[in-house]
Formats: structure tokens, sequence, C-alpha cells
């Protein structure tokens, strides 16, 4: 996604509703492409809503350039030129009943206004021309735009109800775009938040990827707790006194944190409260978390005191946390940690500039591995690993400088330790 290249996936959505029209049908660009333009950002990809049913869809584009994996919903995917991305044309659709909380029984093709009304909220409910550079607005959503307002489209109790991750969408959209969520739309959430629970967890999780790394991410946390939602998504979080002010500082005082460092943030009390050494990964299994994000939580909760007592604590500890490869979320966690629970920088700062020292100095090549333990004859085993970490201890504390001297050292506890 990355590569793509803004203004050919610009160009290639024009393109794409121009060859529409060529061909008779109605095409516009239509829902979050049209609000992030119409916010001054560029697109994370566009849509294109038409009334050409998929298989005319197919036959204006060709099957070569078209996936049909969506065509049961009415929608196309239409390949484009490498760096243009893919384009998801819809054709305009009502839905029909929701009887699930989560998906519409049926669709039925339609007309453009009734899709614009089937959207989640007034913002995501616009429609553009880029032929003609016009926005088309049946529901309001420019208004709501220009001033910031999360307004779902229609009865807030009806359409929050019918898909209840649209609840959650709220609150994320009201934390990524900066906006306040109308108030009926939040008191609609506020009643209905408990009934989150019938929403598939990796769709909640997927807008929680999107909310919790968000710059405006310690509002998301507020919003979601007057919301209700946090209660369903966090049920264990200490939302009271102490442990929820440092929640939200901490939350508030990263940088840029990836997901796993911000849900680790949001996981912390959690972790230290609870009498059970799982508690937080229980919450990152709950979530399925990838297992990259879960040892990035992990990583973090678990090394917080050895970071945090980085000046005073013994070196080798500490050194075997700064050579983890996941050292910079690492320190950005510590950060915000540090500013809110120590009020200093001190140990942050000790371990930066150990970073920035050359590696041979602080993190030197091991002085003898495995290989020469079995020179030695020392029989392979368990014994094979806690060698290893003495020898490396004395090597980090300076205490044996060359191999041989290591060597010796080695047979020495050999001998003294293991070998009876
Ligand atoms: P972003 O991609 O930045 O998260 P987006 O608005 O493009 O924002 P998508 O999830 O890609 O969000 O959905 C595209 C459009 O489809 C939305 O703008 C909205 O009009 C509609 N939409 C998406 N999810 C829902 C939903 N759960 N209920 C109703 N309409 C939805
Ligand atoms: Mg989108």
């Amino acid at each position: 996604m990355a590569s793509l290249d803004s203004v050919k996936a610009r160009q290639f959505a024009k393109d794409v509703v121009a060859q529409l029209r060529e061909s008779g049908y109605e095409a516009l660009w239509a829902g979050g492409c049209v609000r992030d333009r119409l916010l001054g950002c560029d697109p994370k990809d566009y849509d294109v809503a038409t009334n050409a049913t998929p298989d005319q869809i197919r036959e204006v584009f060709g099957k070569r350039r078209t996936l049909a994996i969506g065509a049961a919903f009415g929608v196309i995917t239409v390949c484009g030129p490498r760096a243009a991305g893919q384009i998801e044309v819809a054709t305009f659709r009502r839905d029909a009943t929701y009887s699930d909380g989560r998906h519409p029984d049926s669709v039925a093709f339609s007309n453009a206004e009734e899709d614009a009304r089937r959207r989640d909220f007034t913002i995501n409910g616009l429609f553009y021309d880029p032929l003609s550079d016009q926005v088309i607005d049946y529901v309001g959503g420019q208004d709501d735009l220009a001033r910031r307002i999360i307004r779902a489209i229609g009865d807030p109790e009806e359409r929050l109800s019918e898909d209840k991750l649209r609840m959650l969408r709220a609150v994320r959209f009201a934390t990524t775009l900066g906006c306040e969520v109308d108030p009926e739309t939040m008191r609609a959430v506020q009643r209905h938040a408990d009934e989150l629970k019938v929403v598939s967890v990796e769709r909640i999780t997927a807008e929680l990827r999107r909310l919790l790394p968000d710059a405006n991410r310690r509002r998301g946390l507020e919003l979601l707790r007057e919301s209700g939602l946090l209660a369903e998504v966090l049920p264990e979080l200490d939302c009271a006194g102490d442990a929820w002010r440092q929640t939200l500082e901490t939350l508030g005082a990263m940088k840029e944190p990836s997901f796993a460092v911000a849900v680790a943030a949001l996981f912390r009390t959690v972790h230290l409260q609870s009498a059970s050494n799982n508690a937080a990964e229980d919450s990152c299994r709950r979530w399925k978390l990838s297992n990259g994000e879960l040892e990035g939580v992990l990583l973090c909760l678990k090394h917080e005191t050895t970071i945090r007592g980085a000046p005073t604590i013994d070196w080798p500890a500490l050194q075997r946390v700064l050579i983890v490869a996941r050292i910079d979320e690492l320190m950005s966690y510590f950060e915000a940690v540090a500013q809110v629970i120590d009020g200093t920088n001190e140990a942050i700062q000790y371990c930066r500039q150990t970073l920035a020292r050359p590696q041979a100095e602080w993190n030197p090549v091991p002085l003898i591995t495995g290989d020469d333990l079995k020179q030695l004859g020392i029989p392979a085993g368990v014994a094979y690993r806690r060698l290893l970490i003495a020898v490396r201890d004395a090597q980090l504390n300076d205490e044996i400088t060359n191999q041989e001297a290591a060597l010796v050292f080695v047979e020495k506890l050999w001998k003294a330790e293991f070998s009876h």
C-alpha cells in the first residue's frame, strides 16, 4: 500500500469513473475518499459507486482487469496500473433488514440517494463527481464535516443497532478526524454499547488498530469510556482513580506508538493489578492480536522494571533487554511510562546513550560458543545455556576480556558446579 502513488491512484479513480460514464452509466466517487479529499488529506483508497450491475461493470473493464470476489454484494474490484492500485466499484444499493446486528440479510440494487442513506455517518455518505468537480450530498455530510460532527444517517437508534460495529466506528472516526459525536448519536451508542458483543472480535480489533495509535488516542480512550464501549472491549480495565489517570496520561504521552506499544500502555494496569502473570496476555488473545503484536505488548510489560531501573540495575540484565530487536518500540513505551509515573527521563536517557555508542562497546561478540564447550569435552546438555550465560555476564562486566580467559573461566565453573 505504501508504495502507491497518490497522484496515479487519483488519476486511475477518475479514469474508472470516466470509462463507466462513456458506457452510459452513472458513476461517482463515494464514501471515505470524498470525505478525506474534503478534509484535504490523501484518501487511503478510492471507492466508486455506480448504477451498473456487477456483470455490467465487468463488461466495461473486461474480465482480465477485474476481480469478482465481492460480486455477491455488488462489488467488483478493478485493477489499475501498478502504482495506482485497485478500485472497488460497487453498484448503488439499499440494504434490507439486519436481523443479526452484523450483516444485512440481503442487498438490493438501487440508486445513488438510497446508496448514500444506507451508509453509516453523514460524513461518509458523500459522493463526488471527479469529472465536473461536484460534491453530491443527500445526507448533510458537508455541513457535518465542516462542523466536525459524526452523526448517524437517519435514526441513530435504528442505524447503530442494525450494525453494531458502527458504534465503535463512531468513536474511531471522532478520534482520528478530531470530531465530536453528535449528542443523539452518542446517546444511542450509550444505550446499545453492551450489544457490541455480537460483532466479531476481528472487526472490533481492526477498529482499535486505527484508533489506539492515532495522535488523538487519549481523547479516543475517553470517548470509549464515555460511550460505554470500553467496558465491552476491555472490561478488566480499571477506569477509576489513579489507575485510570495513569492509563490516560501514558497513552497521551506516547509519540507515534505502534499499535502494540499503545496496547501495552492500555493493558499496563491490567497487568500490574492482576494476581495472574497472564492477565495481559489473556486480553491480547481475546483481541486476537497477531503474534508480532502480542510479542510487542508482552515485551514492553515484561521489561518495564528493568529499563526503569537502568542506571542502577545489573548491567548484563539490562544489556539483554537493550539488544532485543524491537528496542525502538520498547523505548517509546518506557519513555511515556517514565514521564508519567516517574516524572524523570533519567533511565531512558541512560539507555539511549548506551544504544548510541558503537555496538562493539556494549554488545561485543561473545568470547565463546557452544562449540568451544564441546571442544573442552563438556557433554552437551542443560548446563550449556547456564555456562554461556555466566561467561557472557563475566564478559559484559569486563571480568574477562579474551577467549583464553573465557575458556579457563568456563572450565573452572563446569568443574566446580556442574560436573558432578
Ligand atoms: P477508512 O478507510 O479511512 O477507514 P472509510 O470511510 O473509507 O474510512 P471503509 O470501512 O473503507 O471506511 O468504508 C467505506 C465506506 O463504506 C464508508 O465511508 C461508508 O460510507 C461505508 N461503510 C463502511 N462500513 C460501514 C458500516 N459498517 N455501515 C454502513 N456503512 C459503512
Ligand atoms: Mg476506506
